[in-house]
């Protein structure tokens, strides 16, 4: 066993607003010089949405992550390490400066000068760079979002199987959600394993996932690897470069800027224990759908006097002892289990994990239908289909995700309850 400490963050997505104060924050902190304009270290998507970068979740395009070998063992997606070697003249995985902007407006002066008509006139979306109409661009940040008409098309063209993809047909089936996302600072990171320069690195103390500036060559296979498409290429000093999770922050004892800032304040900060040696072994088990529980045996109990005396001669101080058996990070991850991985079959073992958001349709809740009836999903008690979220966050296991959102649930059942001496005396629907 060899115990590591890591800072990590849970988003509850059930109090994000999409204001984006966190992304314009971190921008103006991190990534406003030159080479960095497109960068947005931090960002928040419109769900179900192609994302930004365009199609990023798309591994079949991008060849990002980790792929299992038959033997077993796992290897970055963009091939072994003589593949990568030879790619690197010519990469051929890297998202275009198209694929990561389209900025637009609105066409406000039609709302003053449009002819009168029986209608009201319309404000519609302008590409900034060439002028068009953006119906024939058809993409932009968060244009699931803006454009309404675009929705139910965006649903069925999204990444997930087997949900019942006609009832999404008609608009007052459609849902969404907003999904902030940052560097995972994974455990297992794809893009350190891919760099030629050996620039990146997790470092020891606290987990936190860095790119050398003065290593790296510029040869972005970081970019194609990371299957989260969170580093950005800086075509000013021709270096990559990522979220640093305000690392000059959190060894000052200050919150990242993106959780300082928002407004919702979902975001929560923690240390959590684990075992390097398990890393392998949790990101090569063979079915996709147990990589969500086999991240979760990577994880140590803080609380337990045998990990503290071992995790002590690992040199973990105790201040980071007790911030881990403080964490909020624990009690969502493993106590409650409330909070879950992005997309854990990438096999990186994601550190920024989510809560899903309970958003069901309020005459289905209260008659107790949370999303699945009969051990079969049911997803017109829920906005958003359980699947959908288990597509996002379980590879596909919707066990886990029903049983956390029956946890919170119940817990805002109780919160609006009257209650005495912590127990219900009148319900409130
Ligand atoms: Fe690396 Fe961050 Fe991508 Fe993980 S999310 S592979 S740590 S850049
Ligand atoms: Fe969501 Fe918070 Fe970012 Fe606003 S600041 S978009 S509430 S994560």
């Amino acid at each position: 066993m060899k115990i590591r400490a890591q800072i990590a963050m849970v988003l509850n997505l059930d109090k994000c607003i999409g204001c984006h104060t966190c992304s314009v924050t971190c921008k103006n902190v991190w990534t406003s010089r030159e080479g960095m304009e497109y960068a947005w270290f931090n960002n928040v998507e419109t769900k179900p949405g192609i994302g930004y970068p365009k199609d990023w979740e798309n591994q079949k395009r991008w060849k990002g992550g980790w792929t299992r070998r038959r033997d077993g063992a796992i290897e970055p997606r963009i091939g072994g390490k003589w593949r990568i070697l030879s790619n690197i003249f010519a990469n051929p995985d890297l998202p275009e400066i198209d694929d990561y902007y389209e900025p637009f407006t609105f066409d406000y002066g039609h709302l003053q000068t449009a002819p009168e008509s029986k209608a009201m006139p319309t404000a519609r979306p302008r590409s900034l760079i060439s002028g068009e109409r953006m119906e024939k661009i058809e993409w932009g940040p968060n244009w699931e979002e803006i454009l309404g008409g675009e929705f139910s098309k965006r649903c069925h063209d999204s990444n997930f199987e087997g949900v019942q993809k006609d009832i999404y047909g008609a608009f007052e089936n459609t849902f969404m959600m907003y999904l902030p996302r940052l560097c995972e600072h994974c455990l297992n990171p794809a893009c350190a394993a891919v760099c030629p320069s050996g620039a990146i690195y997790k470092r020891e103390e606290d987990g936190i996932v860095l790119i050398d500036q003065d290593k790296c060559r510029g040869w972005r296979m970081c970019v194609s690897g990371c299957p989260y498409k969170k580093i950005y290429y800086n075509w000013s000093s021709g270096k990559s470069e990522k979220c640093i999770f305000c690392y000059p922050r959190i060894e000052a004892g200050q919150p990242t800027v993106c959780s300082e800032t928002c407004v919702g304040r979902i975001r929560y900060l923690g240390v959590i224990l684990y075992d390097a040696d398990r890393i392998e072994e949790a990101a090569s088990v063979p079915d996709e759908g147990d990589l969500y529980e086999a991240q979760l045996k990577v994880f140590l109990d803080p609380f337990d006097p045998d990990v503290q005396a071992r995790a002590r001669l690992d040199g973990i101080s105790d201040a980071w002892l007790e911030a881990a058996k403080r964490s909020p990070v624990w009690k969502m991850a493993m106590d409650w289990k409330i909070a879950f991985p992005l997309h854990p079959e990438y096999r990186t073992l994601p550190m920024v994990w989510y809560v899903p958001p309970l958003s069901p349709i309020q005459a289905a809740a209260a008659k107790g239908d949370i999303g699945v009836v009969g051990g079969i999903p049911d997803v017109k008690s829920l906005r958003i289909p359980v699947e959908y979220l288990a597509n996002l966050l379980t590879a596909g296991r919707t066990a886990p995700i029903t049983a956390a959102l029956e946890r919170m649930l119940a817990m805002r059942a109780y919160m609006r309850a009257k209650t005495v001496d912590g127990v219900i005396v009148e319900s409130i629907a």
